[in-house]
Order: structure tokens, then sequence, then C-alpha cells
């Protein structure tokens, strides 16, 4: 089954949830980027939020996500779009660490893998004029609470925020999803109490999506059986990187440095997001410093 997410209204149009399963495409990530439980744990919900996040924008409208809580897994960045093509990775891949005590024992210790001493931050390119970026205090590290905490404290705007990723046994990816819950102005105050009560009760989100419970599962227990639809989108892990856009990185460095890169026989660039290698021959450096050389720069 592929990824894909819903959006539908509910409580009089003035709620806005959204639902998805990110199972491929966070196993997808855990493959390219070798990831050990506790990473494509922590990399998993950044992507399933952020893909989420990006649904809420339009046309080529992009957002970034970083999270950095100085823990053992380092940065977390994560691109979006508004077509359901998410790309991220996770500065140190190779983290398992599990609770061994406390009502979590025994799972993966996202919170302490992730750091608390730091922040999340969202850039959104709008395409208009600047960047836009706001910035909130970390507040657990387990990405869920941190991302409805940046929703209120960022954005004004309450929200709900559920994410989850089972790890299977051999480590790849058994089941990957999440929700965000969006109340806009207007929703009258039974709504809210519904909603607090919901949640409440609602079962894991792990175990719903073990149990096999789809995005329209959830957006119906969360509109309390009752919502109207917007659409749905398939989602993907998908980079957007080129050969040509590493070129164009290589003719941004001093001249020096190109120099002694023609000493090799092969300078390859990695891309960090999906891992893709792009080669160059010292001739094409050479090329490019002599463009570069003719643009009189
Ligand atoms: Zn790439």
């Amino acid at each position: 089954m592929s990824d894909y997410l819903v959006k539908g209204y509910a409580y009089d149009g003035t709620v806005r949830i959204y639902a998805a399963i990110t199972t491929k495409l966070v196993d997808h990530a855990r493959e390219i980027h070798q990831l050990w439980p506790t990473a494509t744990q922590a990399l998993g919900r950044t992507l399933t939020a952020g893909v989420i996040q990006g649904s809420f924008y339009a046309e080529d409208q992009q957002i970034t996500i970083r999270i950095d809580g100085g823990g053992p897994l380092g940065k977390i960045l994560v691109d979006a779009d508004a077509h359901g093509h998410v790309r991220g990775y996770v500065q140190n891949s190779h983290v398992n660490l599990i609770y061994d005590e406390g009502d979590k024992a025994g799972s993966s210790a996202v919170g302490q893998a992730v750091g608390t001493n730091g922040f999340l931050q969202v850039t959104k390119d709008l395409k208009i004029r600047d960047f836009f970026t706001s910035t909130a205090a970390l507040q657990t590290g387990e990405i869920a609470e941190d991302f409805t905490y940046y929703f209120a404290a960022s954005e004004q705007i309450p929200s709900a925020v559920g994410l989850g990723v089972v790890v299977d046994t051999d480590n790849t990816v058994k089941v990957a999803g999440g929700f965000i819950l969006q109340i806009m102005p207007g929703c009258k105050k039974e709504s809210l109490d519904r909603i607090e009560q919901l949640i409440e009760e609602m079962e894991p989100l792990n175990r719903l999506l073990l149990a096999g419970k789809m995005p329209e599962d959830i957006v119906e227990y969360l509109s309390d059986m009752s919502w109207d639809p917007l659409y749905t989108l398939p989602l993907a892990f998908e980079c957007n990187c080129s050969r040509e856009r590493f070129r164009s990185g290589l003719a941004t460095l001093p001249e020096a440095d190109l120099v002694e890169m023609m000493d090799d026989e092969i300078t390859t660039t990695e891309c960090q997001f999906c891992r893709s290698t792009y080669t160059f021959t010292p001739t094409d450096l050479e090329t490019i410093i002599e463009e570069r050389t003719q643009k009189g720069s």
C-alpha cells in the first residue's frame, strides 16, 4: 500500500484534521541512511510531521524543519513541499537508545536521543520576498509534543499532533503515520471539550497503525464520526538534487580549492538528503574554473 494523506474539516468547519500513513517513505529513509532504530523513530516522526505540514501550503511553497536538541542524534533536517514530497536526514544515523525505566521502559528513547537542550525551527519559503523562520524551544524531544508546542507558541494555532513509527525486529519500518489537528477561530467550547476527551481516550497511535487503521479512520475518530473530506494526497520521499546543482555548488568554491581537488582522479560529492553521489573529473573542474574566468568573476 502506498503512503498518502487525508485532509478533512469537522466541527462545523472550525477544525481541520490531517492524517497520513508514511510507512514506505520512512522505510526508504531508513534504507538510504542506514538508520538504527532510534534514528528511524526520530527522523520518521519528523518526516511525517514535515510532509503533513508541507501540505498546509500551496503551489511551489516549501518548508524546512530543523531540530537540534543537543542529543546524540545531532541535527535533524527535513524539507517538504506542498505536493506530498519530503526528504530529510539525521546527522548521526547510528543511534539506538532504549528507555530502561519509567512508563516508557523498553521503548526507543527518542527524547533522550534528540535531546531537549535546543529548538525546533521551521523556515518557510512562500516564494514572496523573504523566508519566514520561526523557532520554538524543544519540550520533550519526542517530536510530536515539540510540534504541538511549536504550533501553539510560534503560529498561535492550538493543535494536537500524533506521530507513530513502529520498527520491526529486523529494523525495517513496520508502520508509520501521524495526524495533525488544528483548531481555527470560531471553534465552540463544546467542540473543544469533545476533542480533548477524544484525544485523551485515544489508543496510542502505534497501536492503531499496527491494527491496520487508515488515515480516514483516524480523521473519523478525531472528528467524532462526522467530517467532510477535502482531499487525498499521495506521499513520497523525493529529492530534487541533481549533478547540475552540485556543479553550481562547486563553482562557488575558491579557485585554490578546485585546483587542489584536481589532484584527485575523481571528486565525489554526495547529497546528504538522498545519498546520491555525483562525480567530477579534473577536466570537469578545469571547465568550471574556465567558465568562471570567462564570466570575469
Ligand atoms: Zn538528493
